[in-house]
């Protein structure tokens, strides 16, 4: 069992939008998981002096410690070590600062 974790953690009922078998033999089974969601779209990588396009899959979840209870929001790269877990905060501060910039660029996000 890693990180410390007994039966009772492990056995304690999963929240609603988690997908995760928590079989207790990885330390990512302390974790409640949800299911991605995923974009596929185009990144810009700065080589050579200029920024080239190049495809990307990009995987945002949720996940919640079994410990701790926090919540958080991930957002990976599918094919890439990319991964930023942020906070409930730092997601909704996300979202808004993109809804901003978006706007900035005449590119209103509806809904
Ligand atoms: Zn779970």
């Amino acid at each position: 069992m890693a990180g410390g974790a007994t039966p009772e953690t492990i056995s304690q009922p999963c929240p609603s939008w988690c997908e995760r078998e928590h079989a207790g033999a990885h330390a990512d089974d302390l974790l409640h998981t949800g299911g991605g969601r995923f974009v596929d779209g185009v990144v810009g990588r700065w080589r050579s002096g200029e920024i080239q396009p190049e495809p990307v899959t990009l995987i945002v979840y949720l996940e919640q410690s079994l410990a701790d209870k926090s919540l958080w929001l991930s957002l990976a790269d599918a094919e890439g070590p990319l991964c930023l877990r942020l906070d409930m905060h730092t997601a909704r501060s996300l979202v808004q600062a993109l809804r901003v910039t978006l706007e900035v660029a005449d590119l209103p996000i509806s809904g």
